[in-house]
């Protein structure tokens, strides 16, 4: 059923793909897009929330019967990138494209939204869909648990459009799927001179580019070699003049992980080594900033073992396809640690030709990914539902 229903909507969600692709906004300004979800909820009847200080929205399809709430979440933010293809659907909007297949997500959960609204009266609970603004920048599941909308929701399911991934094939496994991302800033101090005179001077950029060099050690020298870790200094600011000795050079730098422990562990063996290299040159290392980003986003065996079950009930074992986890980050993760929930990438990719990286200029997806997203969805929260209220 859920499947005959993803068939009829999807022309329904390839144009609203297309318009949301013709017309993307940045991370925080999903204005017009936020007015088009609230639009088609509104002619759905399902009634909706937004969420302050953003343009999220979440909404409610209250079921037939009573039971618990799953929420289903999309993403509607675009990126600051240049579309280079000439596809008719090209962006509209000079330097800014959906490059990472946001508009699927949201123009597939809207196809939830109406097999949801056919589907009812199967329902036992009650399916939240979440629509998020923000997500390359961050995300705003932050604010929504802060403002109170994730009380309440028993379970989660965020689904991706992955273009590594064929169409036809999704990836559902257990474990680690995106990493944790936390960012960092190194102050070194040293002291000014004349580019002549470095004796009587302390140059904080020797001993910054010293102290970038030995933080490649602790992926190497200091973690488990089966560990998986990423420290990169992606900034480095220092100087004034090309013949001034620096007294000061700035380093920012970012570190993922999918052991969450690693995210206290890092800031100590950074320091070390910093201080310790920094005090080599006479200079002084201080960390001014350590924030702790996203965490890691992990399936848990038994919830990845529903979805699969779910998956190959709708479209056949064979669609189960292994993706090897991301080095990325994706805020659904505090999503998934406050109510528990899974994470699945749906394949977007060509089947005949190259399909683009994301954030890429060419980037695009297949549009038969948005009928078997949409799919998903629904018949996720449908099984989830009835498997709670046995
Ligand atoms: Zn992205
Ligand atoms: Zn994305």
């Amino acid at each position: 059923m859920v499947l005959t229903l993803a068939k009829k909507y999807h022309p329904y969600m390839i144009d609203l793909r297309r318009h949301l692709h013709m017309h993307p906004e940045l991370s925080m300004q999903e204005f017009e897009t936020s007015k088009l979800v609230q639009d088609e909820l509104t002619k759905l009847g399902i009634p909706f929330e937004i969420i302050p200080g953003s343009t999220s929205v979440m909404a409610t399809i209250q079921g037939a019967k009573p039971g618990k709430t799953i929420a289903l979440r999309a993403d509607m933010d675009a990126l600051p990138i240049r579309e280079l293809s000439d596809c008719p659907y090209k962006s509209q909007v000079e330097g800014t494209m959906h490059a990472c297949g946001h508009d699927g997500h949201t123009a597939a959960l809207l196809g939830a939204a109406h097999i949801l609204t056919d589907l009812r009266d199967q329902l036992s609970g009650t399916v939240k869909l979440f629509f998020e603004s923000g997500e390359e920048f961050g995300g705003t599941i932050h604010i929504a648990e802060k403002e109170g909308f994730l009380q309440g929701i028993d379970h989660c399911l965020g689904i991706h459009i992955w273009a590594d991934i064929p169409v036809g094939r999704i990836s559902c496994s257990p474990g680690a799927r995106m990493a944790g991302t936390d960012l960092f800033t190194l102050k070194i101090t040293g002291k000014g001179a004349h580019a002549s005179t470095p004796n009587q001077g302390i140059d904080a950029i020797v001993a910054a580019s010293s102290i970038i060099m030995n933080l490649q050690t602790i992926v190497s020298r200091e973690l488990f070699p089966q560990e998986v870790g990423l420290v990169t200094i992606g900034k480095l600011t220092a100087g004034q003049r090309f013949n001034a000795i620096a007294d000061e050079a700035i380093l920012e730098g970012n570190l993922r992980y999918f052991n969450s422990a690693l995210s206290d562990e890092y800031p100590v063996m950074i320091n070390r080594i910093a201080e310790n290299t920094a005090a080599a040159f006479r200079a002084k290392s201080e960390m001014i900033m350590h924030t702790k980003g996203t965490p890691a986003v992990i399936n848990s065996e038994a919830d990845a073992a529903f979805g699969q079950k779910v998956i190959s009930r709708l479209f056949g074992q064979e669609c189960l396809y292994d993706l090897p986890p991301l080095m990325a980050g994706e805020d659904f993760a505090i999503f998934m640690e406050k109510v528990g929930g899974l994470f699945v990438f749906v394949g977007g990719g060509f089947p005949h030709r190259e399909s683009a990286p994301h954030h890429n200029g060419h980037f695009d997806i297949d549009e038969d990914s948005l009928r078997l997203t949409a799919a998903l969805h629904a018949q996720y929260a449908i099984d989830y539902l009835n498997a709670q209220a046995k």
